[in-house]
């Protein structure tokens, strides 16, 4: 017999989760406005709200929080960081960021001006914010494929070529900072970008004059997929795979939270000098020195070492095996979900889940309620309160999928947390039929309205 697969670590410590009453979430959830963000953390027995910050650092990192050099200027903890960006993702350069909005604020104020556009595939929220924010335009470049949850496409982040070449025909270099590769891409469901397509990009961008950049907040994840998925990657280990993907870039942001397997932290890594030093005057600014930017030594060891061990492949099967079992085990319940499973998240179909909740009333959002009531798990909706009011009509924009997002954190939850999370759905599934409304804004902000939305039945 094979033997099965098993995870690649055992656990040193361990932090206490409670399962609550159903009367208990009732009272809480209704004393918080129907808004999962307004829950305390205690009141969640499994919380997938998002896996950013969220994850467990390993026992090297804790010790590089006992053993980081706190000095203002030359940290040894910042030298080691420097160290693996360059050894191990192939840039000279590296400004430290409290996060990675932050690394894009320091990059996109050298680089981003009114009226230009930044082509990629699916920019990520707070990057269309800063985009956005200097009178700049994001420009979805996504292959079609990414919008069906049902396609098989096994590279949905991939940026279709055709769109892009429009944006470089139709509007002059200057005009077009730079084409922006988000890897993994979030927002198409933590869809990966396959190399041939970042070398393609790269090679139409060159024609054209315009450099290349990352967005890396998941690039080792982006990096198994392709191992696991492209032909000719699958005897390279990821390392490799990383060097080469990142060799057709010019530099990278990076959310540390994420890939980076630490709690806070962002990077901002360069290849030319001169645009180091100019990135550097603002991360002097916005951040801190530049052998810190906003961090503690001690952050700085534990990222260089989460980058380490995130670019391992036993680590990096054995995090999205548990994100791909606990989908599978939805699909198996006949759940809708979006396919291929992504790197970081299951994503469930609302519309297709909960048909009978009217659109206007957030099926979305009643599924994560109805899935906090049955067994005190937090999700995210990814649907029409995220999407906002179109600025204009002020009437609510409906985005063409209702999703229900189950971020998995990081080395965090045990199997049988999986097999806890697709049974509570399997129940509520089970009695769809009678979820037939969902809930009403009683209160809302004028911008970035789901965080603090206030809601009621209806
Ligand atoms: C999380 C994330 C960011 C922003 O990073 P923060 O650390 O949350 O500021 C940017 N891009 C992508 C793809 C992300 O996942």
């Amino acid at each position: 017999m094979e033997l099965p697969w098993a995870e690649p670590y055992k656990i040193k410590m361990t932090e206490e989760i409670r399962l609550s009453s159903r009367e208990e979430r009732n009272k809480w959830i209704e004393e918080a406005d129907y808004n999962l963000f307004n829950l305390d953390s205690d009141k969640v027995f499994i919380d997938l709200l998002t896996d950013s910050g969220t994850g467990a650092m390993s026992d090297k990192q804790w010790a590089e929080m006992m053993i980081g050099d706190e000095s203002y200027a030359g940290s040894r903890s910042f030298r080691k960081l420097k160290t693996v960006v360059e050894n191990v993702l192939g840039f000279p350069y590296t400004l430290p960021t409290h996060q990675g909005r932050a690394a894009e604020n320091v990059l996109f104020t050298v680089l981003v001006k009114e009226g230009m556009l930044v082509p990629g595939n699916s920019h990520f929220d707070t990057t269309k914010g800063h985009i956005e924010f200097r009178k700049a335009q994001a420009i979805d470049c996504t292959i079609d494929e990414a919008f069906d949850i049902n396609d098989m496409h096994p590279f949905k982040g991939n940026i279709d070529l055709n769109k892009l070449e429009q944006v470089y025909k139709n509007h002059p270099k200057e005009q077009i900072p730079f084409c922006l590769i988000t890897i993994t891409c979030n927002s198409s469901g933590g869809q990966p970008v396959s190399i041939a397509n970042i070398k393609a990009v790269k090679e139409l961008s060159d024609q054209y004059g315009i450099p290349v950049y990352f967005d890396a907040a998941r690039f080792a994840e982006n990096a198994y997929f392709i191992k696991e998925r492209e032909e000719g990657y699958k005897d390279k280990s990821i390392k490799e795979i990383v060097k080469e993907m990142f060799s057709y870039g010019e530099g990278f942001t990076m959310s540390a939270k994420k890939d980076g397997l630490v709690n806070i932290g962002g990077i901002l890594a360069l290849r030319n000098e001169d645009l180091y030093r100019s990135c550097g005057n603002f991360g002097i600014i916005y951040e801190g020195y530049l052998t810190y930017g906003g961090l503690a030594g001690r952050d700085l060891g534990a990222l260089a070492q989460g980058l380490l061990e995130s670019t391992e492949y036993d680590y990096l099967k054995s995090r999205i095996n548990q994100v791909e079992y606990l989908g599978e085990k939805l699909i198996a319940f006949g759940i809708p979900v979006q396919k291929p499973i992504g790197g970081h998240a299951v994503f469930i179909d609302a519309l297709n889940f909960l048909p009978k909740v009217p659109r206007a009333e957030y099926p979305a959002q009643s599924l994560g309620i109805e899935l906090y009531l049955e067994a005190g798990i937090r999700g995210v909706e990814i649907g029409t309160l995220l999407a906002d009011r179109d600025p204009e009509t002020r009437l609510d924009r409906f985005p063409k999928l209702e999703l229900l997002r189950l971020a998995i954190p990081r080395r965090t939850y045990t199997f049988k947390h999986m097999d806890y999370i697709a049974v509570a759905l399997k129940n509520i599934y089970e009695r769809r039929d009678e979820i037939t409304s969902g809930y009403q804004i009683v209160w809302e902000a004028d911008i970035l309205r789901h965080f603090t939305v206030k809601l009621r039945r209806a």
